[in-house]
């Protein structure tokens, strides 16, 4: 069974401020978490440009971590998109201070031919036309979930919701499934969304963990209590990286079992990387300390 993924998402340069100090111009990106976390347990190959600002160095870290980046474009004197935000005290939401979309502006995805067959894909928070234009380049996909965030719930909703009906899995936080289905109370947005399309739909919600939603079950499983979050960049990206990562090498993704365990992995996966500012604490995790803190972490739930 092949397992590998394709992840389309950004490749960024993040600025970030925390309680904890601040970063500038450090790695980050809606595909890059994504595809660190997701390595630990799949061949990941990933699409998305950067600029030529992004240099030798970044690219041998991703490839340190066998991320196959055939499907990287580099940009000669383009410049690597920017984000620049900050979050208060209680991490509750990120607050945007700056997007600069630099090279993002003009891409137009075209995948290597071999990614083409790829059964797993996963449509990282992106402009949702581009998440469309990778789709439709897939010849048979066993599964495709999907991620977004506020900036293209507002600013482009008609192209996603035309991308949701095309999806069987997506990741959303609390706010933006508020946001999108102008519904308050949780349990009510969560069928809300599920009729615009998707089969699961997994709502993060931080400090509370993630609910999930199918036609037929509503679980919530907590999130992982760390000492000190530094930097929750990443967490929801880390997460689906987790989560789809493992469900990629199940036989049947359908199985409520299998979904919950990947939700775990999720939530594992993403307690480490909130532990640091960037990706520093992803890219030096082992899979050893993965599987470590997911025996934990499910003991503590008696799930999987
Ligand atoms: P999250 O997992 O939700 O914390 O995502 C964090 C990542 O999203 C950061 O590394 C940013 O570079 C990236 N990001 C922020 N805004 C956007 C955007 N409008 N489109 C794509 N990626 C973004």
């Amino acid at each position: 069974m092949d397992k590998s993924i394709v992840v389309v998402g950004s490749v960024a340069f993040d600025s970030i401020e925390t309680v904890h100090g601040k970063t500038e111009q450090t790695l980050g990106g809606s595909a890059v978490y994504f595809s660190l976390a997701s390595s630990a347990f799949t061949n990941v190959k990933l699409v998305g440009v950067a600029g030529e600002d992004f240099g030798a160095e970044n690219i041998a870290k991703l490839r340190a971590h066998k991320i196959d980046l055939e499907g990287l474009e580099i940009i000669k004197k383009g410049k690597t998109f920017h984000w620049h935000g900050s979050y208060d005290k209680d991490y509750n939401e990120a607050l945007t201070k700056k997007t600069e979309l630099n090279v993002f502006e003009t891409f137009d995805p075209q995948l290597p031919l071999s990614y083409r067959n790829t059964p797993n894909i996963f449509l990282a928070n992106i402009d949702p036309d581009l998440q469309m234009r990778v789709l439709d380049q897939i010849k048979k996909p066993r599964l495709i979930a999907c991620d977004t965030m506020n900036f293209w719930i507002t600013g482009k909703k008609k192209a996603l919701l035309k991308l949701l009906k095309r999806v069987h899995i997506l990741f959303i936080n609390e706010m933006e499934a508020r946001m999108l289905t102008g519904e308050h109370n949780l349990i009510k947005a969560g069928h809300m969304v599920l009729q615009m399309g998707p089969e699961v739909v997994i709502v993060k919600r931080g400090a509370s963990g993630a609910t999930l939603f199918t036609g037929k079950e509503r679980i919530t499983l907590p999130a992982l209590p760390v000492e000190d979050v530094v930097d929750p960049t990443g967490a929801g990206d880390s997460f689906g990286g987790g989560f789809m990562g493992y469900i990629s090498t199940v036989k049947n993704w359908r199985s409520l079992n299998e979904i919950k365990k990947a939700m775990a992995y999720g939530t594992v996966i993403s307690s480490f990387n909130v532990e640091n500012f960037s990706v520093s604490s992803i890219y030096r995790l082992k899979k050893s300390a993965i599987e470590k803190r997911f025996k934990k972490y499910t003991a503590s739930l008696k799930i999987c």
